[in-house]
């Protein structure tokens, strides 16, 4: 189930919701924490290298929205670090969301939106997660397996970060934007729908911190990894507009 999408790096999740698996420096580090209902998956992929959920020595999360918390708390209460960006500790340990630019109504149109309230539904994501401890962080590098360096990308969430893993030549931008829209069910790079956004402007200001890194891969949080560079993955984004 889990693909390898840079070196020591493992996608998991499904179709819709991404998470990431960082084997680095002998380490292991968890990048988000998908639907409640994919906790068996992390496991398996774990047992397949001889380790397990305890062995993981943080778990980052690029923003604390419900699809992104899933097993936070199951492998917070294994032992395991759970550190957010500061500005989204609240929403981390209280599962109340901030207030959001647009409404899902207009989306019930699309097949897209219905496939993902099934598989939220179908994987436990549709209750808000509390974890029960966070440690919050800001910019900078962590010390954490792969070193990655937080650029601070809200927009998305007030709190929302992407990780630059310079060694990997990848970098994870979360829901800084996406190649799949998880309500329109557009694919290519574009900022997630404003129905989850805290803020659409925002959110398009924070991708020009992206567009001139220089990395091979760019893993999001809904859809598939983008190969053809940050600078282009922007420019689609801002000619797509939001949605
Ligand atoms: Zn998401």
């Amino acid at each position: 189930m889990a693909t390898e999408v840079a070196p020591g790096v493992h996608r998991l999740g499904n179709e819709i919701v991404n998470f990431y698996l960082v084997e680095a420096d002998g380490g292991l580090l968890l990048v988000d924490a998908g639907m409640p209902g994919f906790y068996a998956q992390l496991e398996s992929l774990l047992r397949s290298r001889g380790r397990s959920v305890a062995d993981i020595d943080a778990l980052l999360l690029t923003h604390a929205h419900p699809d992104h918390v899933g097993i936070a708390e199951r492998v917070r209460a294994a032992g395991v670090p759970v550190r957010v960006h500061d500005a989204d500790v609240g929403q981390a340990r209280t599962g109340k969301s901030h207030p959001r630019e647009g409404g899902m109504l207009r989306h019930l149109r699309h097949r897209a939106t219905w496939r993902l309230l099934a598989t939220g539904a179908r994987n436990g994501a549709l209750k808000p997660v509390k974890i029960a401890e966070v440690t919050p962080f800001t910019e900078g590098e962590l010390d954490v397996p792969g070193r990655p360096r937080v650029v601070h990308t809200p927009g998305h969430s007030p709190g929302h970060v992407a990780l630059h893993f310079a060694q990997q030549g990848a970098l994870i931008a979360g829901d800084a934007l996406c190649t799949y829209n998880p309500l329109t069910g557009r694919m290519g790079p574009q900022l997630m729908p404003g129905a989850f956004a805290w803020s659409n402007d925002r959110a398009m200001d924070s991708l020009g911190r992206l567009e001139g890194m220089d990395v091979e891969v760019l893993l999001v949080g809904h859809g598939d990894p983008w190969t053809a560079g940050a600078g282009a993955a922007v420019a689609r984004a801002r000619e797509a507009g939001p949605s």
